[in-house]
Parts: C-alpha cells; sequence; structure tokens
C-alpha cells in the first residue's frame, strides 16, 4: 500500500491574495464547529492580530501538495473505520513531512514564515486545553484556515485541482495546501533544493498507510 506525492507551487501577492482569497467572517464560523476550535494554539481564535501579523509579508508563497493513492490502499480502507485510520496515517504523515521541509526552507528566505495545513497535532492533548503556552512555539506552525483563507477556491483557481472527499471510499488523491509568507517571490530553485519544485512527483511506495 501506498502512495505518490505530486507538487505545485504558486507566488502571489499578498495583498491580491487576502483580497480575493480572504473572508474571516465566513471560514471562522466554520472554524466555530471544529472540535479544535480554541483547543490548539495552531487554530482560531487566534491570539494576535491577523493584520499586524501578516503585514511584514508581501508575498504568499503557496505549495499544493497532491496525494495520490494506489489502487491498493483504497481497496483496503474497505470498513469506515478503516477509511478513516488510513486516511489520517497518509495525511499526517505528509503534513507532517511538508511542515518540516517548509521550516528548514525558512533559513533559505530570511525573513519568511510557513503556514501549514489543518492544526498542529504536535502533543496530544494541546497544552491549549489547559490553559498553558504553545510547548513547542518554534516547531508549530499556523494553518492557512486560521487566517480564513479559503482553501477550495486558492486550489481550484491557483492550481487548477478539485478538492476530493471521502465518501463510500478512499478519494483518488487528497490535497495539502502549505505555504511559506516572504518579502520576495521565492525562486524556483529554492523549492527544488527543497525537493518541493513545481510539477516534482516522488513516490511514497508503503510509509503512508
Ligand atoms: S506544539 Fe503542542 S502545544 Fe503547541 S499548538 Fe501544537 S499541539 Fe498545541
Amino acid at each position: 500500500m501506498g502512495f505518490q506525492l505530486e507538487y505545485r507551487t504558486r507566488p502571489i501577492e499578498m495583498e491580491r491574495f487576502r483580497r480575493t482569497y480572504q473572508d474571516r467572517e465566513r471560514f471562522l464560523a466554520c472554524c466555530r464547529e471544529c472540535p479544535r476550535y480554541e483547543a490548539r494554539w495552531s487554530c482560531p481564535p487566534l491570539s494576535f492580530d491577523v493584520d499586524d501579523f501578516l503585514a511584514p509579508y508581501a508575498w504568499a508563497n503557496l505549495l499544493c501538495a497532491r496525494i495520490f493513492l494506489d489502487d491498493g490502499t483504497i481497496r483496503a480502507a474497505d470498513t469506515p473505520e478503516k477509511m478513516k485510520t488510513m486516511g489520517w496515517n497518509i495525511v499526517s504523515q505528509v503534513k507532517f513531512e511538508l511542515e518540516e521541509r517548509l521550516r528548514e526552507m525558512e533559513e533559505r528566505v530570511p525573513g519568511s514564515l510557513s503556514l501549514s495545513s489543518g492544526g498542529c497535532h504536535r502533543c496530544d492533548p494541546c497544552a491549549r486545553e489547559a490553559g498553558q503556552p504553545c510547548r513547542q512555539p518554534d516547531q508549530m506552525r499556523y494553518s492557512l484556515d486560521a487566517f480564513g483563507f479559503d482553501l477550495t477556491a486558492i486550489t481550484q483557481d491557483l492550481f487548477g485541482i478539485e478538492i476530493l472527499w471521502c465518501r463510500e471510499r478512499l478519494p483518488d488523491y487528497f490535497t495539502l495546501i502549505h505555504g511559506i509568507l516572504s518579502a520576495a517571490p521565492v525562486p524556483g530553485e529554492v523549492w527544488e533544493a527543497a525537493g518541493l519544485g513545481d510539477g516534482k512527483t516522488t513516490d511514497a511506495g508503503g510509509k503512508g498507510a
């Protein structure tokens, strides 16, 4: 059982990115229905002013990772419980690896900051549940969702990809959107050096399921 990864990258000016794809009121209403709301520091409500936080960054350099599942993996997930467990194992493995690589990229792009997909799962439970500060603030990265960005529209408009969901079976692919905020567009060679170049595919067979 395994999967294959495909990466695509797109830089977009922060002003256009926010004007076109950010709707905090609409998407934070969805977040309030999520069990991670107020329970993880990576998730809403954020403990700082979002405008101030994003102000230093003129560019959002987006990374779309598509995780293509092989037929054996899809067939093996033949119960709702297996679908949930196997889907989560694959997605969380890729998410964790992308976070690591993007944190490493921050060192090659001065003044940059990476963003992740979904909530942080580095600790269980998150220290926020006990009203304690984040235990790994140097490792934790906020998700794009937490800022009220429309991930479905971003995925469709900027990458030409439709997000698929689990229905009666695992989907043919999962999609993750990460990013790195910076003062200038991140050059293609920096993405390449991180193994995340636009159009790159990698075989991750066996590790995710
Ligand atoms: S690193 Fe730990 S304490 Fe910090 S947000 Fe993530 S789960 Fe919570």
